[in-house]
């Protein structure tokens, strides 16, 4: 299949009849195996697979990585023609928001964009949920696939899409890791060989925090906590924004009597690299002692 390259919204327009199915996998670039994986599962799911590639303004904070995020369209061009995604769409800022950024009308991420990753990135959530709709009416796909690895976005999306009654099927598709553990990020490119090293500790707290599931969340977070205590005082330190229990579709952090899935989630800065990750986990109660 030939890739088609759509930059403006005509040219979007021109390409979508040509199209039937369409499973679209949204990403800011700078491509990596993480990507890799979600449109290959994309690709078992409609006709056609469409990458988006845009580095949306709105998400990000004062402060925060928007100038330096890395930009690597001829290298992400290569991945998508190598995977077989037939359709791209790498708008400009100007045709993502003619006119400004400062819209009138965006989408509220509401009070659960405002917990645990919503905590530290106040406007975060909102940013994301209104580029996915904008990406949704402009792209009209009948799939879309988002990552695991962002857990607390995709349960956003899915949230927005009930609640908004967008004719979008959402897909999560599981966090792919170095094989240390650490979650392929586009921003990992930042990290010097002695970040790395601290950043480890992320996935490690989370497989730690894992294997407590047993005894019950407070044991869960004082495993995750452990490794993260230590962490804090390496050279480089990692310095945490939250390490959390909680329900997957909620984001509130569950109780000590909660059983059922749940996702730990932890977020820090290495140097000035914001590094998230998280690990799906199930919570049971007591098993029945052992009858002789
Ligand atoms: P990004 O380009 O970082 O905005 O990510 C685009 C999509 O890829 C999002 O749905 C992310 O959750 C997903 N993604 C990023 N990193 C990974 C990873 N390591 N494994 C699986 N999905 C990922």
């Amino acid at each position: 299949m030939t890739l088609v390259i759509a930059r403006t919204r005509e040219e979007l327009a021109a390409a979508r009849s040509s199209f039937g199915t369409i499973a679209l996998v949204p990403t800011m670039g700078a491509l990596h195996e993480g990507h890799r994986s979600l449109i290959r599962r994309a690709r078992g799911l409609a006709g056609t697979v469409a990458v988006s590639i845009f580095v949306n303004p709105l998400q990000f904070g004062p402060g925060e990585d928007l100038d330096r995020y890395p930009r690597t369209f001829p290298e992400d061009l290569a991945i998508c023609a190598d995977e077989g995604v037939g359709l791209l769409f790498a708008p400009t800022v100007e045709t993502m928001y003619p006119g400004s950024v400062e819209t009138a009308v965006t989408v509220s991420s509401g009070e659960m964009g405002t917990i645990v990753e919503g905590a530290t990135r106040p406007g975060h959530f909102d940013g994301v949920l209104t580029v996915v709709l904008k990406l949704f009416n402009l792209v009209r796909p009948e799939i879309a696939v988002f990552g695991e690895k962002d857990a607390q976005q995709l349960a956003m999306i899915r949230r927005m899409v009930a609640d908004l009654n967008v004719p979008v099927w959402i897909d999560g598709s599981p966090t792919v890791r170095e094989k240390d553990g650490l979650a392929l990020s586009s921003r990992n490119r930042y990290l010097s060989p002695p970040e790395r090293v601290t950043a480890l500790s992320l996935s490690l707290a989370l497989r730690r925090g894992a294997a407590a599931a047993p005894d019950g969340p407070a044991k869960v977070i004082k495993a995750a906590r452990a490794v993260l205590d230590e962490a804090a005082d390496t050279d480089p330190p990692l310095e945490l924004d939250y390490v959390a229990l909680v329900d997957p579709t909620t984001f509130e952090e569950v109780g000590e009597e909660y059983v059922g899935p749940a996702v730990l989630a932890v977020a820090g800065r290495v140097g000035s690299t914001h590094l998230i990750d998280n690990l799906p986990l199930y919570l049971a109660p007591e098993p029945f002692p052992e009858t002789s």
